[in-house]
């Protein structure tokens, strides 16, 4: 998988498997995976829970 990159911070996202979404751990958001297409806009983020 290319290396994708936050939309709000552009830093780098983490892959999680088991839950098929991206994280920013700097935002503290992740990113939905549809249909294999990480949908990274900035108003698509939701926040994580810990
Ligand atoms: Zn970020």
């Amino acid at each position: 998988m290319e290396i994708l990159a936050c939309p709000i911070c552009k830093g780098s996202l983490e892959y999680i498997r088991d839950k098929n979404i991206l994280v920013c751990r700097k935002c503290n958001i992740f990113f939905e995976i549809r249909e294999g297409i990480p949908i990274l806009l900035p108003d698509t983020g939701k926040p994580l829970k810990e």
